[in-house]
Order: structure tokens, then sequence, then C-alpha cells
């Protein structure tokens, strides 16, 4: 009997938040595989913010057509193959799409290893290409934090901004970290060991920055944007850095954001503001993964990843990184 796969579609463009009716779920019975082809039962979807921006129709990020699948990150075992070396039970990840069986080219996918005392869901987690390798290049491209160094991190409970923080931490900088609400930033505190967070839920930012930063900052990680972004640069040190790796705050906006009003302060700082793409540094993600790998076992490096279930649950899963429900990175297990 042909297998099923039963995959999520995108319906209709959002026009704000990607509420569930933006999306379909679908069934097909799945055609025999052509060759050097391997099929691919996932475990783990990676719900990633970006995916938001797939949907807008223009942007940086691979745009997902009206009814096609939803791109996402996946990890699972291979069922079936026609290629060589691509035994059946193997691990693997890749874009796998949001889906329950992926059919893929080996050229898609990359061999993963069970590892003892790691779930399979590290490997989209702390190991995972748009999690702990981001942070990594970020950290190491632009970020560059020396020992004594004031390091600022917004998002910082979640999956990239937690582990940008703790690679500042071991770099020997004071990291302070900008969170939502008292059970995150208690997090960062007691259980990651930042020096300082600033609930900006209830807090004034702009006020506890300067409270925390009394010589000002020297790099600040950025995966928020909007108010929050302007705030911080009101505390720029000279030659600071800032690392633009995300602004998920305008990403449901329906028109352009206005810039932060204070940029000149980069001028007279003397500081650098630079975005990157993490696709751009795939060539160094082993060396990253290696990093990453060692810290963990070594206790180095706290991870968490917060795993919902249920495939028909992917629209409301990415809902959970627009209201800060996601404590660590976000996945969610569909396989069994
Ligand atoms: P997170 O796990 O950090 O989840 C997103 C978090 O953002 C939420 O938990 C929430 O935390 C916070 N947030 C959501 N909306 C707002 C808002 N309006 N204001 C302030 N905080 C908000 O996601 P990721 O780690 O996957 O991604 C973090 C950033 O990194 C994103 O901007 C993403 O696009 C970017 N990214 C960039 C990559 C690159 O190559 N440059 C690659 C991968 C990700 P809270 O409860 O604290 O509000």
């Amino acid at each position: 009997m042909a297998l099923e796969n039963t995959r999520v579609i995108f319906k209709k463009r959002p026009e704000q938040s990607a509420t569930p009716d933006c999306f379909d779920v679908v069934k097909e019975s799945l055609a025999p595989l052509g060759p050097d082809q391997v099929r691919v039962e996932v475990e783990y979807v990676s719900v990633d913010a970006g995916v938001r921006t797939m949907l807008r129709g223009e942007g940086f990020h691979r745009q997902v057509p009206l009814g096609g699948t939803i791109h996402a990150g996946g990890i699972g075992r291979v069922i079936e193959s026609t290629a060589n070396g691509w035994e059946q039970g193997q691990a693997v990840r890749g874009g796998l799409g949001a889906q329950t069986i992926a059919t893929v080219p080996t050229s898609q996918l990359e061999k993963v290893d069970d590892l003892p005392g790691l779930s399979l869901s590290a490997h989209l987690g702390v190991l995972g290409g748009s999690t702990g390798v981001t942070a990594w290049i970020g950290m190491r491209h632009v970020a560059c934090p020396k020992p004594g160094d004031t390091f600022v991190v917004s998002a910082a409970a979640g999956a990239v901004g937690s582990i940008a923080g703790q690679i500042a931490k071991k770099e020997g900088a004071r990291v302070i970290g900008i969170a939502g609400g008292d059970r995150k930033t208690a997090y960062l505190v007691d259980q990651l060991g930042f020096d300082a967070a600033i609930d900006y839920k209830n807090e004034d930012v702009n006020a506890q920055i300067a409270h925390h930063c009394p010589d000002k900052w020297d790099v600040f990680f950025d995966n928020v944007g909007g108010s929050i972004l302007e705030a911080a640069l009101d505390h720029v040190n000279l030659r600071s850095r800032i690392v633009l790796c995300g602004s998920i705050s305008g990403y449901n906006a329906t028109r352009p954001i206005p810039g932060p009003s204070n940029l000149s302060n980069l001028t007279v700082n003397r500081a650098r503001m630079e975005g990157f793409v993490i696709l751009d540094y795939m060539p160094r993600a082993m060396e990253a993964i290696q990093d990453l790998m060692s810290w963990v076992s070594s206790g180095q490096l706290i991870y968490q990843v917060d795993v919902q279930e249920g495939f028909e649950n992917i629209p409301t899963t990415l809902q959970r990184l627009y209201n800060g429900q996601n404590l660590g990175k976000q996945l969610l297990k569909i396989g069994l």
C-alpha cells in the first residue's frame, strides 16, 4: 500500500500575524521513489521566526508560494532509500518541510549521529543551524566580545539569544539579557548565569540598560529590533558592535517600520552595526558544532528545547514565538 504524507501548505497571505487560517493540512499518497532519493519520516520540525517572513511574497528569505509546503528544517530517520550509503534507520537533518514524510534528494540532507545522552532534537536546538550555529557565527564574526566587555542580548531566553549570551559569558563578558516576564528573567540569571536581566514587558528598558550598564555596553546582540534596539542605541560605548541577528518585533508589520531615531550615536561613538545571515556561513557549521558539542558535554552550555506535539499544531506553535510562550528552541514533535 502507498505511503501517505501529510503536509502543511500556505493557504492565505497573513494580514498581520500568521493565524491558523493562513494554513491548510493536506494528505497525499506518495509515488514510488526516484533514483538517488530517500524518504524520511520526520520526527521534529524546527519552528523558526523566519517562517513568517517567508509568507510575505517578497523578502530576503526564500518565499513559500501559495499552495506550497511550508519550509522548515527538520530531523528524522530514513524509512526508504534508493541512494547508496543511505540506510534505513539513519538519522538525518535538512530542509524537510512541514510534513510527516519528506521525499528528498540526498544532496539536501546531512547525516547526524545518535549522540549518547542527547536527544535527536538537540541537532535542531543547540547544535542546529538556525539556533546554536547562528549564535556562534554572530558571536565569532560580528560580536567578538573581549574579557571585561559589557554584552547585552535581546530575546535572551530564546533559542539564539540564550546561546549567544552564554558564549559571551564564556568569553569573559558581563552579560545582560532582555526578555519578557519573570519566568524568563529568572531563568537567565538563575540557570544561565547572566549577570542581570531586564523584563521589557514590565520595566522601562532604556532606564534599566542605563542602570545595568553604567559604563554603557560594548556589544548588543539584537534579535528583536524596534523600540528595544532604539533604547539600546542610547547606551552605545566607544567602538562598540551591534549584531543585527533578527528583528522579530517587526515581522508581522504591514508597513515599513521606522528606523531608530538615534543612529547618529553610532557615528559619535565609532560603533559598527552589522547584519548577518547564517546561510552565508554554512562552511563553518562543523567548527561551530564541535565547539557547541564540547561546551554542552562539559556542562558549560545549558540549552532548553520547548517541544510541542501534534502535526496539526504547526500554525499555533509558530505563534508561540510571537507571543513569547517559548523558552529556548521551539520544536514540534510529529513522529512517534
Ligand atoms: P526565539 O527562540 O528567540 O523566539 C522568539 C522570541 O522573541 C520570543 O520567545 C519572544 O521572547 C521574543 N519576541 C517576540 N516578539 C517580540 C517583540 N515584539 N518584542 C520583543 N521580543 C519579542 O527565536 P529564535 O532564536 O529562533 O530567533 C531569534 C531571532 O534570530 C529572530 O529575530 C530570528 O529571525 C533571528 N534569526 C536570525 C538568523 C540569521 O541568520 N541572522 C537565523 C535564525 C534566527 P520574549 O518572551 O522575551 O518576548
